[in-house]
């Protein structure tokens, strides 16, 4: 039987002062307590049909690891993670819980849903605090080699998965720090990447390989993975890291950035302490940064904690359609970033020395709703206005990168360019190589590119199993006599 409903909102999660925080790229939120944590697990009512568990991409076992926390059993809570989860520190800070395990939580129906993310980020830094490690036996020795490439959330699960079957792995990144988009994206703000790094540690102590500064397509292709070096299957989950700019005069001037360099620059090459570390930033005082996602929301926050006295989001629908937390956008507001809702550019103008001055922006309506189920944007003809800005910064999406299917004529692609694999398995159409994660979906979340790492893990260590004696060479030499 259901426990009785006690506390009906949510344990506050403790922030810094935004006032504060503007200045600082230190974490907003703080984390809850031992106290905070166990009077929010208590929440739980123990519901019989448990849907947060469905709710959840890689099947977490909320319901077992909160009540762990509840009875203070931290150690047990992070052994229950674990045993579904490789990042939960990650997953615990930016996870889109409001749409998966909480949007499902019996206790939302009625009242507030059970901070299930707020208490993964507990456990997962309980652990870290008290060096607790994962206590399961990888499997013996296969003799098999697998190699990942990319070591983006999608990547890392599958490396984790599979040598824990006992597979020996190889990591190819091409970046010279291993995490993807939670290291080159997401600012230290909402994520400290030496909590990245923390998690990525359990991986090479699993025994798994990372190779940074390997360029797969130019250090070596993906079928001399196989032929020279001897692996027997292969997974691709290398993002969708591939800028977009709008065709609006006005993109190539001086002070006009991508949201992907803008936020590379500043997390993974550290310009924001800048000349202590080697790379530099514009740091704009008028600054716009185009888009509604969570890499405008990261950028327009960067760009306020760069110093901007202006930092303005400027997006074509209305806050309902935004796709970024609304978590985000609220501390973004406290932040004082300035939200220009109904509005998209369409020229920007330079000065004499090629810089860009001002953007000049067209108001919107919404129409019909689009492809996406959401109401399309219509310019409302001659509401023209200009902002004066000297730094833009466009997250209006990104794309695939060429280069893997370029050097790999044989694996399909979509007319985006994404790779074409199965959604339970992540096989391609080409024998032992796998997909996952944005390369395949788009650009989507942690969680969803974990569990494609995940499911396809599952499957390379099937297709694994029924290899031949000799591997992949030598079921090549069969597939091609
Ligand atoms: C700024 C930003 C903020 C975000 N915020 C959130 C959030 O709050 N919550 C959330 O759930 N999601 C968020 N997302 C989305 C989420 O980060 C991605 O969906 C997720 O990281 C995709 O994982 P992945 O493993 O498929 O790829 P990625 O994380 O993109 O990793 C791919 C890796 O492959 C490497 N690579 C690419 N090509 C090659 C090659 N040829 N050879 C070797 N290596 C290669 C890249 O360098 C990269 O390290 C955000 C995304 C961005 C950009
Ligand atoms: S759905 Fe909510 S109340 Fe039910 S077990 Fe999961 S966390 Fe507890």
């Amino acid at each position: 039987m259901a426990k009785k409903i006690g506390q009906k909102t949510k344990t506050p999660m403790p922030h810094v002062d935004p006032g504060v925080r503007r200045h600082s790229f230190g974490e907003v939120a703080t984390g809850y307590s031992v106290e905070l944590a166990r009077q929010e697990a208590a929440r739980c009512i123990e519901c019989k049909n448990m849907p947060c568990v469905a709710g959840c991409p890689v099947e977490i076992d909320i319901p077992a690891f909160v009540r762990q926390v509840a009875a203070g059993d931290f150690d047990g809570a992070f052994q229950t993670l674990s045993a579904k989860n490789l990042l939960p520190a990650v997953c615990g800070r930016v996870c889109p819980q409001e749409d998966q395990c909480e949007k499902v939580c019996t206790l939302g129906v009625r009242f507030e849903p059970v901070a299930i993310g707020r208490l993964e980020r507990f456990v997962a830094d309980y652990a870290a605090l008290m060096h607790l490690s994962d206590t399961a036996a990888p499997a013996a020795p296969s003799g098999r080699k697998v190699a990942i490439v990319g070591s983006g959330p999608a990547g890392l699960t599958a490396a984790a998965d599979l040598a824990k079957l006992g597979h020996s792995v190889t990591i190819f990144e091409a970046l010279h720090k291993a995490g993807g988009v939670l290291m080159y994206g997401i600012p230290e703000f909402r994520l400290p990447k030496t909590i990245v790094q923390g998690e990525i540690e359990k991986l090479t102590g699993l025994g798994v390989d990372i190779k940074t500064n390997h360029v797969i397509g130019r250090t070596f292709t993906i079928d001399e993975l196989f032929s020279e070096l001897g692996f027997d299957a292969l997974f691709i989950g290398t993002g969708a890291g591939l800028p977009h700019f709008p065709s609006i005069p006005g993109v190539n001037l001086i002070g006009v950035f991508s949201a992907n360099e803008y936020l590379t620059r500043s997390n993974l090459m550290k310009a924001y302490r800048f000349p202590e570390h080697d790379t530099p930033i514009v740091r704009g005082k008028n600054v716009a940064v185009i888009g509604g996602g969570n890499t405008a929301m990261d950028s327009v926050r960067t760009a306020l904690r760069l110093g901007a006295e202006h930092a303005y989001l400027i997006y074509r629908r209305s806050r309902d359609e935004m796709p970024a937390r609304a978590e985000e956008v609220e501390h973004a507001e406290e932040e004082g970033v300035e939200i220009v809702l109904l509005a998209a550019p369409t020229e920007l103008l330079g000065n004499e020395k090629s810089r860009v001055r001002a953007m000049r922006c067209v108001r919107m309506a919404l129409g019909e709703p689009d492809q996406s189920g959401r109401r399309s944007p219509v310019p409302i003809a001659g509401s023209e206005f200009e902002i004066a800005v000297d730094t833009v910064v466009f997250a209006v999406g990104q794309g695939a990168n060429p280069l893997i299917r370029s050097t790999t004529p044989d694996l399909p692609v979509t007319k985006w360019g994404y790779i074409v694999a199965d959604p339970e398995t992540g096989a391609t159409q080409k024998p032992g190589v796998f997909a996952g994660g944005d390369i395949v979906t788009g650009g989507a979340t942690v969680i969803s590119a974990m569990g494609a790492g995940r499911r396809a893990a599952r499957a390379i260590d099937a297709y694994l199993h029924r290899l031949p004696a000799g591997g992949h060479a030598a079921a090549d030499a069969f597939i091609s006599t």
